[in-house]
């Protein structure tokens, strides 16, 4: 049997099932299946007693009769709440879902195997969403060592198709004694790393013998993926570089230097100072810069962008810059055309809702190339905004745009123009070095100065008094107030309750000040009106959703009480809290939450407490959540799906991995030597897979 057949042809499946598995997990061949690998593994040599139990372990299988059962919290929070005993002490298993299905099918009383992660909530020990079996005298001496698990879909659960099948399946595709298992990396990299053949690798991932031969196992595979992965985006990369020339900005001309003489509103940071150096290396290297620029919250990368565009101006191209939102496009357009005044730049914007005469007025003076800076949303990508001569692009906020939106900006010329993406959502070194392969990186590590870090603080509700009284004393002393509201996705309609009960115990418990509402659902233009009473000051309280997380600068707003706090990721509340803290007053960012926490989202709003850096918030995101979470990356996707490696924790390997595949193109950059031929195979394979965000960002 080779590694291509169809599992259609292996024992056991048939067409019914091999149609699941391809629906549902994209598995048509026997590799797809043997390199679907486990995402845990229980040690089943041992059974703990709950007296043993605590949440630093991993997971485990208790022993235990359940005591009874209890439904616990309303609505949302509704849980179902069984209490499990084994005579040297209780704890507890939850299910927020399924919970008719659980009271049916399990009984008070009856001895099972409960296998799950143990954690802590409050003072008790519990179990979210426990596998469970139902215990039969001596059957536990049969199960011994390391169980793979593998994750299935409800679809496939419903057909029989659950981790167990699935292992059975894999253990017949394994041993199959003419199954071939080929070496995809050369010879000499397998020997120089100590890496193990891959025909053992894949044995031991599914039926590790021991945790030596599991851990060698994991090193080889997770090596080869970020391997191949690295040497796809490097040599994409360089093929880009040689195809594409950039446009010579050669000249600092007139704008630049008037600008910053004469209309500079205040000195530049170091850290901007240097990032100016860095880009204006970029446009004058003859390379099409492709760069991406990472500064906190308020770090003043706005005017970096402006200042690279009058870079582009002074040596005669156009410019543009997009932001995500209408809202932050048209304060960029604000702000900037009010300090480029007086040189004479001409700037428009284009949303949604610019007007038909003044699109017609953009379309003409863009093709004839007296519009020197275009600022806009989305809008800006639409085919029928056509430069005269495109030659620098800023993408603000780039982690909004999908790639598809990026690819398209890319394609307004046929020369590439220069690239600035700009983030306030910092990405930690591993995840940018995957998915944006060699795209620079510029830092802005320096927030201008006067700047008062924000006071961070977390409270229960049980505080909610002395909290308005505080709010209360921040307004009368002339200060705004932001209230958020979380808004996920799925909810959509309980979250807009949130919001709307929220809007009316604000107003009980503020009836002298004027409040302002913003949420997602909103008609763009009553959003716009709400947004601008607040930022003239005219309202003094601000309820809204994270629509306002990004880019929204009012300076005087001096307190972020985020709702329901623990509902959000690390990167989102660190956007939130960005929104304050801009003038020159101490600022402060309250977290409330309820009072059950899970550990590790009270480790997060401990993070938020005890440190303002994003880059240290952006790590913790990602050891706590892993990368397919982390704000920036859901939102346009990882490009690939990683099989086994995880950037949290395989930062070493990552390195390693893209050292080996830096040098090898360094030698053999068409991979036509022999010893490497076997890499272009896979490589195949890969690249149709991947999207090199480096490349078309
Ligand atoms: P972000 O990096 O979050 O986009 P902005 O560009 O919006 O930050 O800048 C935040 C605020 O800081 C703006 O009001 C801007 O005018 C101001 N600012 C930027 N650079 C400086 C500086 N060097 N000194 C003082 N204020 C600055
Ligand atoms: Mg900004």
């Amino acid at each position: 049997m080779v590694l291509n057949t169809d599992i259609n042809y292996l024992q056991g499946v048939g067409p019914k099932r091999a149609a699941t598995l391809l629906a549902e997990l994209g598995i048509r061949t026997v590799e797809d299946l043997v390199t679907y690998y486990p995402y845990k593994y229980v040690d089943r040599s041992r059974f703990y007693t709950i007296r043993e139990a605590n949440e630093n372990l991993p997971y485990i299988q208790l022993k235990a009769r359940i005591v009874r059962f209890e439904k616990r919290g309303e609505g949302r929070s509704q849980r179902l709440v069984a209490t499990i005993a084994d005579g040297t002490g209780t704890m507890e298993l939850v299910w927020f879902k399924g919970l008719k299905f659980v009271t049916e099918r399990y009984r008070i009383n009856q001895p099972y195997i409960i296998f799950g992660k143990p954690q802590r909530y409050g003072r008790l020990l519990n179990i979210a969403h426990p596998e469970i079996d139902i215990l039969i005298d001596g059957a536990e001496q049969k199960i011994q060592g390391l169980q793979a698990h593998y994750n299935t879909t409800e679809k496939m659960k419903s057909s029989f198709l659950n981790s167990a099948a699935l292992h059975k399946m894999i253990y017949t595709a394994l041993s199959d004694p003419t199954l071939q298992i080929p070496e995809t990396l050369p010879d000499d990299m397998v020997r120089q790393f100590a890496l193990m053949p891959r025909h053992d690798a894949i044995h031991n991932i599914h039926f590790p013998k021991n945790v030596q031969l599991l851990e060698q196992a994991q090193r080889r595979l997770k090596f080869e993926e970020l391997f191949f992965i690295q040497l796809s985006i490097i040599r994409q990369t360089k093929l880009r570089e040689q195809k594409y020339r950039g446009y010579i900005f050669g000249t600092i001309g007139d704008m630049f230097n008037r600008f910053y003489h004469e209309c500079l509103p205040f000195a530049l940071t170091g850290a901007q100072k240097r990032v100016l150096k860095e880009i204006r290396a970029d446009l004058a290297s003859g390379k099409q810069m492709n760069r991406l620029l990472q500064g906190d919250v308020g770090s003043g990368k706005t005017m970096v962008a402006l200042m690279t565009a009058l870079i582009a101006v002074d040596n005669g191209f156009q410019a543009c810059i997009m932001a995500p939102t209408e809202i932050l496009a048209t304060q960029h357009y604000q702000s900037i055309s009010e300090q480029v005044a007086h040189i004479g730049l001409n700037v428009r914007l284009l949303t949604g809702s610019t007007k038909r005469s003044e699109r017609e007025t953009i379309a003409t003076e863009l093709q004839n190339g007296s519009l020197q800076l275009l600022i806009g949303t989305h809008a800006l990508i639409e085919d029928n905004v056509v430069f005269k001569n495109l030659g620098l692009v800023v993408i603000d906020e780039q982690h909004r745009f999908g790639v598809a939106q990026r690819a398209k900006l890319w394609a307004k010329n046929i020369q590439p123009p220069h690239i600035l993406v700009m983030t306030a959502t910092p990405i930690p070194r591993t995840l940018a070095m995957t998915i944006y392969g060699d795209l620079e990186v510029s830092v802005i590590d320096e927030l201008p100065p006067g700047r008062k870090p924000i006071a961070t603080y977390h409270y229960f509700d049980n505080k909610r008094e002395a909290l308005n009284q505080f709010l209360k004393k921040q307004i009368d002393a002339g200060r705004q107030v932001y209230i958020v509201y979380p808004l996920i996705q799925e909810s959509e309609k309980l979250d807009l309750k949130d919001l709307e009960n929220g809007y009316q115990q604000v107003r009980e418990a503020f009836p002298d000040y004027k409040i302002s509402m913003v949420h997602g659902k909103m008609k763009a233009a009553d959003k716009e009106r709400e947004m601008t009473a607040f930022a003239e000051g005219k309202t003094q309280i601000m309820v809204a959703t994270t629509v306002i997380e990004v880019g929204v600068n009012v300076p005087n707003a001096s307190v972020m009480v985020i709702e329901n706090a623990e509902r959000f990721g690390l990167s989102q509340l660190h956007q939130l809290r960005g929104r304050v803290g801009r003038g020159a007053d101490q600022s402060y960012c309250i977290l409330m939450s309820r009072y059950e926490l899970s550990n590790d989202t009270r480790k997060r709003l401990q993070i938020m407490v005890d440190s303002t850096d994003g880059f240290v918030i952006a790590e913790a995101d990602l050891n706590l959540r892993g990368p397919g979470d982390i704000d920036g990356t859901q939102q346009s996707g990882l490009p690939f799906d990683l099989k086994i490696a995880n950037l949290a924790h395989d930062g070493k390997i990552l390195q390693t991995a893209r050292t080996v595949a830096r040098d090898l193109l360094e030698k053999d950059p068409e991979l036509t030597n022999e010893e490497n031929k076997c890499l272009t195979l896979q490589l195949a394979k890969l690249t149709k897979s991947i999207i090199n965000w480096g490349v078309i960002s």
